[in-house]
């Protein structure tokens, strides 16, 4: 892990973002970055606090005016209920003395008790807890999303197949304390840049000496151009028969 980091840090630099203190506004972000970009994750996220300035307001409005605030993040009508359930969740079950709608009790609390809280809320699971209590906190915690999940795994550091559980268990025992940040974002940014999905750029990656996968995907992209000189053989063969 320590080689990963390196050669990552050479590529991206080191990500400079401090824990910001603001873990309910960190989980209504998560939410709304499900499946949309950054952009319009944060387009939603600031036409809600425009509209809603309040989380009280934001959990007591009628769900459609919630839908419509954050329609630019996209799935608004499933997003919209998940946030203001999230919402009532919390008021049901106060954690702060001082106000009933606020996460603001985890900066002391055990890390543990602070995750067992968040994935017990409706529709937040593993890597929304992470993020909250990374992001706001910096705490021993790193969010295993698509990309994260692809690089490690492609680079044998997690297990194929593992699920979301078990995939932040091991990043977790993978990563030292201090350095979640950055192995989050810049494996992240990996995978968005250059270990796509389908075709990884393995020519140009910086992991590649250290990457057992290296070699399977260049004999998959080998596979279709195989196959694909077939039918243009055939079709010579054909025309001079
Ligand atoms: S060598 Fe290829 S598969 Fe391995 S990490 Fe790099 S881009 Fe991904």
């Amino acid at each position: 892990m320590v080689r990963v980091r390196e050669r990552l840090r050479a590529v991206f630099g080191e990500p400079r973002m401090r824990p910001h203190g603001h873990p309910l506004a960190e989980l209504v972000l998560t939410v709304l970055s499900q499946s949309t970009n950054d952009r319009n994750r944060d387009v939603a996220y600031l036409r809600l606090r425009e509209r809603l300035p309040s989380w009280e307001a934001v959990r007591d409005a009628p769900v459609a005016e919630v839908e419509e605030a954050i329609r630019p993040g996209g799935i608004s009508k499933v997003k919209s209920q998940r946030i203001q359930a999230i919402l009532r969740a919390i008021s049901a079950d106060p954690r702060d003395p001082a106000h009933e709608l606020s996460l603001d009790w985890m900066a002391d609390a055990a890390l543990d008790e602070s995750r067992d809280y968040l994935i017990r809320l409706p529709g937040v699971g593993r890597k929304t807890a992470a993020c909250v209590l990374l992001f706001s906190y910096g705490l021993h915690e790193v969010p295993v999303d698509t990309h994260v999940s692809r690089v490690g795994t492609r680079l044998h550091l997690l297990r194929p197949g593992a699920g979301f559980a078990e995939l932040h268990d091991q990043m977790l025992a993978l990563t030292p304390p201090g350095q979640e940040l950055e192995l989050h974002v810049n494996m992240l940014r990996h995978g968005r840049r250059t270990c796509h999905a389908r075709a990884p750029a393995c020519d140009e990656c910086a992991l590649a000496r250290m990457c057992p996968s290296r070699g399977l995907f260049a004999a998959a992209q080998a596979r279709p151009r195989a196959r694909s000189a077939q039918p243009r053989g055939s079709t010579a063969k054909a025309m001079t028969a």
